[in-house]
């Protein structure tokens, strides 16, 4: 049987390589086993495009494990998170905080609509408490391109500390560069970098990682405890995923041959941009602005014609092979297909014909979308 192709965006479609990486067993303590582990952060280092001074700390779990671990590990006790909402997963952030315990403050803006620098700026200005803010690089709810650096701009020179969570953007948008400036980012195996789920990791910087020994409250999800163990020995502390370790040393051998993080975003740009155009041809409304798409999942409006079910839509293209993605968006039904993984001008070309001859077939002749 085929496997499907993933619109989605993570667990999605991987090389043949990188799922044959995983037909082999490792001694989780062997020498060999170690050097996979060493080589993988090194890789890492290199896709962040950070130099020395930095730490990779992988983690077992899908990515919400290592977000939870960073606020953790990274935000004190007693300390004030302010997180930047325009989505799903800053509420995440937002909901694990009131879970162990950080105080959060926010600063919402709508689903379309990027942070302001100016808002945050004076979000900073009036209230000392806050030491940390969260920002997440691409919502991952809508498909929105948040703007790293200017917010990175302003909270380092307000001399507060930044977490980012770039899970959906790592490996195909630069996180580093003149001016960027982060103390942690998150991210994880099975997304831009083309692996399988069950790492993420944290990028460190060296002094954030050394101020924040003591405050985790979970063993388990301890980073700092989790980096001493690879400081001291080279070793995971406890059982790692060694076959998804294993796919994602093979898949950034293919994120390096495809020119890295310039390669990588270059071909999702093209299959976003192309599908896009391919929507819109089929008389389907995009949810953002071009400026703010980043090339990593489209929102498509729901078609107001009552002919459209999404269910129906799903399985007609799961009938092909093609698996789509609900929406996300809390005031305005809508879906959601992915262009990144494995996938090129082929596949993109298919979910477009294949949505097309679905939505004929469903009668949707209306494609305007629903009022909010
Ligand atoms: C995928 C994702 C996560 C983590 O989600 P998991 O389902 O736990 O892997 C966190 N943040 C963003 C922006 C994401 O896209």
């Amino acid at each position: 049987m085929a496997d499907p192709l993933l619109f989605t965006p993570g667990p999605l479609t991987t090389s043949a390589a990188t799922k044959t990486a995983m037909l082999h067993d490792w001694g989780s303590r062997d020498p060999a086993f170690g050097a996979m582990t060493a080589r993988v952060r090194a890789r890492l280092i290199a896709v962040a495009g950070v130099g020395a001074g930095h730490v990779v700390v992988p983690i077992q779990g899908s990515g919400t494990f290592v977000v939870e671990a960073a606020l953790g590990t990274f935000v004190p006790r007693d300390g004030t998170l302010l997180v930047l909402v325009n989505g799903e997963y800053c509420r995440r952030i937002v909901r694990i905080c009131a879970r162990i315990g950080r105080k959060t403050a926010t600063l919402e803006t709508a689903e379309d609509t990027p942070p302001a620098a100016a808002a945050l700026d004076a979000a900073l200005a009036a209230d000392p408490a806050i030491g940390h803010v969260a920002l997440v690089h691409c919502e991952t709810t809508s498909g929105i391109l948040n703007p790293l650096a200017e917010i990175a701009e302003v909270v380092h020179r307000r001399g507060r500390k930044l977490l980012v969570d770039a899970m959906s953007t790592f490996g195909a948008v630069p996180v580093a560069g003149p001016g960027i400036k982060w103390d942690v980012l998150v991210a994880s195996s099975n997304k831009c970098l083309e692996g399988v789920p069950g790492i993420g990791f944290a990028i460190a910087c060296e002094e954030a990682l050394a101020a924040a020994a003591g405050n985790a409250h979970s063993l388990a999800l301890d980073l700092h405890d989790q980096a001493a163990g690879f400081a001291a020995n080279g070793q995971w502390r406890y059982t790692p995923p060694t076959h998804v370790l294993a796919a994602l040393d093979a898949a950034l051998g293919e994120h390096e041959a495809e020119g890295g993080v310039a390669g990588r975003g270059a071909r999702y740009r093209r299959n976003c941009a192309r599908l896009v155009a391919g929507l819109r041809g089929l008389g389907l409304t995009t949810y953002l602005p071009d400026a703010w798409q980043a090339p990593v999942i489209v929102t498509v409006l729901t078609p107001k014609d009552p002919a459209f079910r999404f269910a129906e839509l799903y399985d007609r293209l799961a009938a092909e092979g093609l698996l789509i993605y609900p929406g996300k968006l809390t005031r305005i039904d809508s879906f959601r297909i992915g262009c990144i993984g494995r996938i090129g001008d082929a596949e993109i070309d298919r979910v477009l014909a294949a949505t097309g001859a679905a939505l004929a077939a469903m009668g949707v002749a209306d494609r305007a979308p629903r009022a909010a």
